[in-house]
């Protein structure tokens, strides 16, 4: 038998923002190269050899052919069935389209849809391409249905965008204030270090603050059951509470931040009692949770979807940071408000800036000055930038129904999936004049709109870096080749940049898009740094492959990154000091009615991911919920008529699906709950977001997808 090679190569898992170091096991033989095995890596610092379920059974969604897209392929006309082509011809179109599109009606008629799963140096091209070369901000990415209100928040009250903290925080932690976050089935990994940090420490208190009893809710000291969307009360409640009691940090809030006074003006309304009869939780419990957050210990917060998918995410961020800075509970160990970055590399694209409202490096696209910096780092002539803020992701779709913008391309993402009122979505698709999809898979529910499809490569086989929840970036490896001719994102962006420049003419000097391959790419992405506040001036490939991953900042001369920032209590603001904002509480964006009289929540299961276009490819991945459902309280369900098993429509203002119901305790009366991931893939009315809302955050762009108001009857 011919002899077959095995390799080991040292990588990053792909699934989730915990970013757990992995090596895989690939073999080599004269029929190709196969990922055969997992192990977690023991030197990775994330996950110290860990890792969940999710993690484990990567090689089973890569080593079969089945389902990858594995040659460009295109139509000319809607009604046409598209056709493989090679690259050539694929690369020559798509220009062809684009350059036509914006000379006709200008660049604000494209724009890109791209992902938290691409690696940095991928975002990177992207982000030049759309705003360097073609000169629109246009470009933006699933991120924001994820991580974008945290980011306003951080940058409103600590000047800057990224995690004050570190997973060390983890350990710790005397107090825990999980906020809208199931992190048992979310961020498993860190949620076993956590686990093992209480079973050595009797002082730690759990908090967790949920409208379900989520199984992280049925472990916690304390579960705060609140009314969906009442996090704000909540959070303002607690605060009153510890202020009139005396037990904030008035020398840390006098040296270190301003507007406290402005805050607790408002803050005088929020009784513990008038808070806890908003949220729908006993006065005693809301006061528990303050006093053991007051303790005189580290208290850690722990935050996710249930904070950001919001119409309100920003205020929900910014209490909560609130109440970290009026404790000074902050830039010390085991201190600090804590997002948990939901996708792998939410963050490393926003280090590249890649999003309709920010700039490369942290900058602003409505700050002359950077604009100007980035334009001569560049190579770009003065005003070539736009100072017009792109279209953020709903804004973005709804454009291209409207016919304001033409062309989309998107890429590593299924928004016909994932957007809220997915109906908006396929109608958007419809109209738009041209649609790119850049894939690794074939079956995604975005991919029957796209007139010309670009087979990328997918784990396991690209070159890269990522940056986890704790600002760590480190590098992504190949173990085997991507097979037919699929390609990294980055060379498939880049190919198509040069050919637009060829066909635009180049706006610069000297051409934007020579990169030949990505340790150039992350080379050229980390001098645009050198100064900013996430400075990684001191890093390249050479020295991540030497010392592992790192965190960030970084700068040149540095021996290592910083672990925890603010520790001098200067902050990322102008003047130095953290800033409190007014947050008064608002309610959902949906009210509930006598048409639609329940609250319909939304997230995780353990095992699945996303848009299960990966996670669905494992049999095992459906033994912890094999099927789809509609969790309801029994008595809920009685009180219609519902028994366990029946199939019920789920109907909002927007649309409906069918799923069976589940009686289920978890959630209380007046709420029901379904998985984000089942999709049309699955089941042949769509999935969630066929009903939920798009109503956004006025800062942060973020959509509510956690809540609409729906009713439920016998289908
Ligand atoms: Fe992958 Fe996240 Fe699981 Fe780690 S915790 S193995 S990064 S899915």
């Amino acid at each position: 038998a011919p002899e077959l090679r095995r390799t080991r190569t040292r990588s990053v898992c792909c699934y989730c923002g915990v970013g757990c170091g992995v090596l895989i096991d690939a073999e080599h033989g004269p029929d190709g190269s196969r990922i055969v095995g997992i192990e977690g890596d023991p030197e990775h610092p994330a996950n110290r050899g860990r890792l969940c379920t999710k993690g484990r059974s990567l090689p089973q969604t890569a080593s079969s052919l089945s389902g990858r897209l594995l040659a460009p392929e295109l139509r000319h006309l809607r009604q046409e069935t598209r056709r493989p082509v090679d690259w050539a011809l694929a690369l020559d179109t798509v220009a062809d389209r684009l350059a036509g599109i914006v000379q006709q009606h200008g660049p604000d008629a494209v724009a890109f849809y791209i992902s938290g799963q691409l690696l940095t140096e991928d975002y990177y091209v992207f982000n030049k391409l759309a705003k360097g070369l073609l000169g629109t901000n246009n470009i933006d990415t699933n991120s924001r249905l994820c991580m974008s209100s945290a980011v306003s928040g951080y940058k409103l009250a600590l000047g800057a965008d990224g995690p004050p903290t570190c997973y060390e925080d983890l350990e710790l932690a005397k107090t825990v204030l999980f906020a809208g976050s199931n992190m048992a089935y979310a961020h498993p990994v860190l949620f076993r270090r956590l686990e093992a940090a209480r079973e050595r420490d009797a002082e730690v208190r759990w908090i967790v603050i949920d409208p379900r009893r989520t199984d992280t809710a049925a472990m916690a000291d304390l579960h705060l059951q609140i009314q969906p969307g009442t996090d704000v009360a909540l959070f303002n409640g607690m605060l009153h509470h510890l202020i009139w009691e005396g037990r904030v940090d008035a020398a840390f809030i006098a040296a270190h931040t301003e507007g406290y006074a402005e805050l607790k003006q408002l803050l005088r309304d929020y009784t513990p009692r008038m808070a806890a009869e908003l949220c729908g939780i006993a006065v005693a419990d809301l006061i528990q949770a303050a006093d053991w957050f007051g303790r005189d210990v580290a208290a850690l917060s722990l935050y996710c979807m249930g904070l950001n998918q919001s119409a309100h995410g920003t205020d929900k961020n910014l209490a909560l940071i609130h109440l970290h800075l009026a404790t000074g509970q902050i830039g010390k160990p085991g201190a600090g408000p804590f997002s948990l970055t939901g996708q792998p590399n939410a963050m490393g694209g926003r280090e590249v800036g890649g999003m309709a409202t920010m700039l490369a490096a942290h900058r602003e696209i409505g700050n002359d000055a950077d604009r100007a910096e980035l334009e001569s780092l560049w190579g770009l002539p003065g005003h070539s930038l736009s100072a017009k803020p792109g279209l953020s992701a709903v804004a973005l779709f709804e454009a291209l129904r409207s016919g304001r913008v033409k062309a989309v391309w998107i890429a590593c993402t299924n928004p016909v999936h994932s957007m809220p009122d997915i109906g908006q979505v396929r109608e958007a698709l419809q109209q738009a004049e041209y649609v790119i999809v850049q894939e690794a898979f074939r079956n995604t529910d975005t991919v029957p709109y796209a007139d010309v499809l670009l087979p990328a490569a997918s784990w396991g086989e690209k070159d890269g870096s990522v940056t986890n929840s704790e600002r760590r970036i480190s590098r992504v490896r190949a173990a085997v080749p991507a097979p037919g001719q699929a390609r990294p994102d980055w060379w498939i962006a880049n190919e198509v940049a040069r050919r637009l420049e060829a066909r635009l003419g180049p706006p610069g000097v000297a051409p934007l898009f020579a990169f030949d391959g990505p340790a150039q790419i992350f080379d050229e992405h980390r001098r645009l740094t050198v100064g900013r506040d996430h400075d990684i001036g001191g890093l390249d490939y050479p020295r991540l492959d030497r010392q592992g991953p790192q965190q960030w900042p970084f700068p040149a001369g540095a021996a290592q990154g910083l672990a925890r920032r603010y520790g001098d209590g200067v902050f990322a603001t102008a003047n130095g000091r953290a800033r409190f904002h007014p947050t008064p509480y608002r309610p959902v964006a949906e009210a509930t009615s006598a048409r639609f009289p329940l609250r319909l929540l939304t997230g995780r299961l353990r095992d699945q991911w996303h848009g299960m276009s990966r996670s669905g490819r494992v049999p095992g991945a459906f033994a912890h919920s094999p099927e789809p459902g509609l969790r309801m309280q029994p008595q809920d369900a009685a009180r219609r008529g519902l028994a366990q098993g029946d199939l019920v429509k789920v109907i909002s203002k927007r649309g409906e699906l069918v799923l069976p119901l589940e009686l289920s305790d978890e959630v209380a009366s007046g709420t029901v709950f379904a998985a984000m991931h089942w999709s049309g893939q699955f089941l042949s009315s769509g999935g969630i977001n066929e009903v939920s809302q798009p109503a956004v955050d006025a800062r942060s762009l973020q959509p509510e997808l956690k809540h609409a108001a729906v009713r439920v009857e016998k289908a």
